[in-house]
């Protein structure tokens, strides 16, 4: 595909849309049905239902009875954490594979003009960011993501917490799975906030940033607080009342969906004349910029209320730039 069709390409490389990111249209008035519908279409297909694919595919095959999960054990927490390395390893390893093995699409729709592969650093393990960022998924994010899976799960297998069933609350769960994103996109942008706080971003923070250029690796290269952290979105639904699919498919958006902000290509390509949207641009401006975007699509604007929303447009980035400078004269007052 001719990317130069929806976008540019400066002289380093890099790659812009034109479309401008909005806020999801529920919040644009007045309301416009139309572009709303074709929006619903976007926020179901095809990110939210393969995470809900994965959570069906869990509740079926992967975990154990509840007699089981009513006892804390090695077994079926290892088991958990295999599954979910095994699953993260297929899923954002086809896209790692595909976009920056291969380098299928080249430098098409990609954000940054440069591999990370071929940019050693000193600031990862190893002076490589994929390696660096592998390393720190497997034996540091995916272990504290089957952590909170199994607090859950226990919560619920010994009714700790009320399990709701679906055939006496068919609505009120399928409202709660539906704004499951919204909760996984509040959550995001508090705990994100926090961290970027200067003490937090030093210590913990910090690590997820150090890949400037973003591949699906770094979806989950963390400091083990914000992978505790931000995993511990699903247990929102310990204090909601909810159902162990609801909690599962909220924790999925978090573990699966962490892939979206870093993907770094703007369109994934399927042939030569079909490619789908990866959602990518909005965190990926996070990555350039730090000090914006904290959130995500603005499904939930708090970074459009906060002042913090950068669109992509020149308009967001000189709004972007008048909020550093007036930040750097607070700083240094002459
Ligand atoms: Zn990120
Ligand atoms: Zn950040």
């Amino acid at each position: 595909m001719d990317d130069l069709q929806f976008g540019k390409r400066n002289k380093r490389g890099d790659w812009t849309p034109t479309a401008v990111l909005e806020a999801a249209p529920l919040w644009v008035r007045p309301l416009n049905l139309g572009k709303i519908l074709r929006w619903l279409v976007g926020y179901l297909w095809p990110w939210n239902t393969l995470y809900m694919a994965l959570t069906l595919a869990y509740w079926y095959w992967v975990l154990p009875d509840v007699e089981v999960m009513q006892t804390v054990g090695w077994g079926w927490a290892l088991r958990l954490y295999a599954v979910n390395a095994a699953a993260i390893f297929v899923l954002y390893g086809a896209f790692e594979y595909q976009l920056y093995v291969r380098r299928n699409q080249d430098y098409r729709f990609k954000y940054n003009g440069k591999f990370p592969a071929d940019q050693p650093s000193d600031v990862f393990w190893f002076k490589s960011q994929n390696v660096d960022n592998f390393l720190r998924s497997f034996f540091v994010s995916i272990p504290l993501w089957t952590v909170v899976e199994v607090l859950f799960l226990w919560c619920f297998a010994n009714g700790y917490v009320p399990w709701l069933s679906w055939s006496a609350n068919p609505w009120y769960l399928a409202a709660l799975l539906l704004l499951a994103p919204a909760i996984h996109e509040a959550h995001f942008f508090c705990i994100h906030r926090l961290i970027h706080t200067p003490l937090l971003y030093k210590w913990v923070h910090s690590i997820h940033h150090n890949s400037v250029n973003p591949t699906p690796w770094s979806s989950l290269s963390m400091h083990p607080v914000e992978a505790f952290l931000y995993h511990a979105v699903a247990l929102w639904h310990l204090v909601l009342p909810s159902n162990p699919i609801v909690a599962l498919f909220q924790l999925h958006m978090a573990g699966f969906g962490a892939l979206n902000g870093h993907i770094g290509f703007d369109q994934v390509e399927l042939t030569d004349g079909q490619a789908f949207e990866s959602h990518a641009y909005a965190h990926y401006l996070h990555h350039k910029h730090f000090e914006v975007n904290y959130g995500g699509d603005q499904l939930v604007p708090l970074d459009v209320w906060f002042g913090t929303w950068h669109d992509g447009s020149p308009a967001g980035e000189a709004r972007m730039q008048a909020r550093f400078d007036k930040k750097r004269a607070r700083l240094n007052p002459q």
